[in-house]
């Protein structure tokens, strides 16, 4: 498999088939997001995405593939067809397909479109929503409005695919804290989607959002404020069947929760860690890293 740069996945593509289709991302411009500074984005040619699925074909069986990198469904439809239709001809065992997109490349496809997809494999998109708060959006350049998401987060769910949603968690800085975790929770709640996974903003030099924190235009909210935005996130959370993920890495409070059974047993644990206010119920700081 030729990969160019470094590549990134969801956590839950872990054990997937990593495909490159596009290098970099086609946005590429949101405050916080350091994973494809530096490369220029381009799609790759069919040829050299067919050369990794036969190589891939001579592994054995793989029941996921994940395309990359940063939003490969802004490819054409008829690129995505044809890759699609060449990975269930070549790789035995496929079950699933997952992709990257933000709510623009939703929104670009129809639901014929997506329904298309879907009918070839793709089973889940993965969409970076970061925060349901019209302020913070804009701020962090987001290229979509919380209504754009909402409705790019309907359209997949009605075509049938799985839709994994993250939010990050410290994105507004203390002074949006409470708007960012309140309007989350109502967006989210909106798209009803079958996955959440909530992130803590980690700052990487060099990035736009590490200049406005040497700046002080940007204040970064405590370990526990973090956790408080959590308990406020979920408690704004309506869903109609969805895991909730706090497990990654960069959370001082990993949580796994099926919503809405265990909703209320997990507000009772952080309003618990918010009470004892005791670090060493925390993920110690040189255990959490992106
Ligand atoms: S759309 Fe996603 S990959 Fe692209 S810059 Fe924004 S966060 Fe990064």
């Amino acid at each position: 498999m030729k990969y160019e740069g470094m590549i990134y996945r969801p956590p839950s593509e872990a054990d997937s088939l990593i495909l490159q289709v596009a290098v970099g991302c086609s946005y590429n411009r949101c405050t916080f997001c350091h994973s494809f500074q530096g490369k220029e984005f381009r799609i790759k040619s069919f040829e050299e995405i067919r050369e990794d699925i036969d190589e891939a074909a001579t592994y054995g069986r793989i029941s996921r593939v994940f395309l990359a990198d940063g939003d490969a469904l802004m490819l054409p439809q008829k690129d995505l067809l044809q890759i699609l239709s060449y990975l269930k001809l070549k790789i035995r065992g496929l079950e699933r397909v997952g992709v990257y997109a933000n709510a623009v490349d939703i929104l670009n496809k129809d639901m014929q479109e997506l329904k298309e997809l879907m009918s070839l494999g793709l089973g889940i998109i993965y969409l970076g929503l970061e925060s349901g708060n019209r302020e913070v959006l804009k701020r962090i350049k987001k290229n979509a409005t919380a209504e754009q998401m909402i409705r790019a987060g309907k359209r997949v769910k009605e075509a049938g695919i799985l839709l994994s949603v993250t939010v990050l968690l410290g994105i507004g800085g203390v002074e949006l804290s409470q708007a960012h975790a309140e309007d989350t929770g109502k967006v989210l709640s909106e798209m009803d989607p079958d996955y959440v996974g909530a992130l803590s903003l980690i700052i990487v030099p060099g990035t736009p959002i590490a200049e406005e924190l040497e700046t002080g235009k940007l204040v970064l909210p405590t370990p526990f404020e973090l956790i408080r935005e959590l308990g406020t996130m979920i408690a704004n959370c309506r869903f109609t069947n969805c895991f909730f993920a706090s497990n990654h890495a960069s959370n001082y409070l990993p949580l796994r929760i099926r919503m809405p059974g265990e909703k209320e047993k997990a507000l009772k644990l952080i309003q618990a860690v918010l009470q004892k206010k005791d670090p060493e119920l925390l993920r110690p700081e040189y255990m959490r890293a992106l």
